[in-house]
């Protein structure tokens, strides 16, 4: 493994072409294809999202990387370097915090620490368990067994398991999953920080706020398909769909006459709630609409789409 000053820099953290997987018949399980050619490159220095619903193949797609799962198809490489032809250096660029919480009970935090720098090679004089777990907020820790840490501070401990030989890159697999908000934050507050020290960060999440909030750049993958791939702003920028919320005087016991061709419903508040899009209407038509079919206004206000409705948009049919 080469140190991180001697790594080249390459253009993409991780790029995949043409990935496949197809998981063999099991029992009555009929083989699956999970992952049916994906083309992924994540630039260098991003915060990127995988954003999918379970069952999609994002985990299929982080343990191929990882050299958990064997591939069907396709090539990868990780910080350029070819997971077949040179996985050792592939294996060293990345470190994957697992979805599930798998750990011995038996280890202490600070044991489990050492044990996986030995995996790779970290020479003792170039450990750095006390600053990682430190920056996880579990060095008071280091001397409980594992069994005894809530599912935050598991979730923590992989964490900092994935940074000991300190890869340029860091996925975390759902990793807030059974998190409890406090921790949550504590979490992302390490991450963002990594971020900022130039760690590529690659977070799968089926939560959609989570990654618009985090990420630079967001891919929907779907039934192991990317179908979307672009800056965050932009993805939502995609949908030019607003909605209009009108809460009148007198709440209104059904959609008012006069909006057949927009979608007009009411609200279980008694408000209207008007979807349009901005090319083909202004708010001012609309107001003028509302106050024709009879509505007084008492309130209004403008909601934005968000990820969910551009997730509806691009994943429907
Ligand atoms: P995600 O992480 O997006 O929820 P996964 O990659 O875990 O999706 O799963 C993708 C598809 O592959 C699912 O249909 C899942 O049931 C199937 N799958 C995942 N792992 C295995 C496995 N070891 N054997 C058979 N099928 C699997
Ligand atoms: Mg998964």
């Amino acid at each position: 493994m080469l140190a991180p000053n001697e790594r080249p820099q390459p253009i993409y953290a991780i790029e995949a072409r043409g990935l496949r997987k197809t998981y063999r018949a099991q029992g009555k399980a009929p083989a699956k294809e999970a992952l049916k050619g994906i083309d992924l490159a994540i630039p260098r220095g991003s915060f990127f999202g995988l954003l999918g619903p379970n069952g999609a193949g994002k985990s299929t797609f982080i343990n191929i990387l990882g050299g958990l799962v064997v591939k069907s198809g396709g090539t990868a490489s990780i910080w350029g370097y070819d997971i077949d032809s040179d996985p050792r250096n592939a294996r060293g660029a990345i470190g994957i915090v697992p979805q599930e919480l798998n750990m011995d009970p038996f280890f202490t935090p600070e044991e489990s620490m050492e044990i996986q720098a030995g995996f790779y090679g970290v020479p003792k004089g170039e450990r750095r368990t006390q600053e990682i777990l430190e920056a996880v907020g579990l060095w008071d820790k280091r001397d409980a067994y594992a069994r005894t840490l809530s599912g935050g501070m598991k979730r923590r401990l992989l964490v900092a398991k994935a940074m000991v030989h300190a890869p340029p890159v860091l996925v975390l697999d759902e990793p807030t999953a059974g998190v409890d908000v406090e921790l949550r934050r504590q979490l992302w507050d390490y991450v963002r920080r990594l971020h900022a020290q130039g760690v590529t960060i690659v977070l799968t999440t089926h939560y959609l706020e989570e990654a618009q909030e985090l990420c630079d750049t967001i891919a929907i993958i779907n039934h192991g398909e990317v179908i979307a791939c672009e800056p965050t702003a932009q993805l939502i920028g995609r949908l030019d769909q607003k909605t209009l919320v009108v809460r009148p005087n007198e709440a209104l016991s059904a959609a008012p006459a006069g909006f057949e061709d927009l979608h007009a419903t009411l609200q279980r508040d008694g408000a209207l709630a008007i979807t349009y899009s901005t090319r083909e209407h202004s708010v001012e038509e609309l107001l003028d609409r509302v106050r024709r079919a009879g509505v007084s206004i008492r309130d209004l206000s403008i909601q934005e789409p968000d990820l969910e409705d551009v997730f509806v948009q691009l994943t429907a049919g």
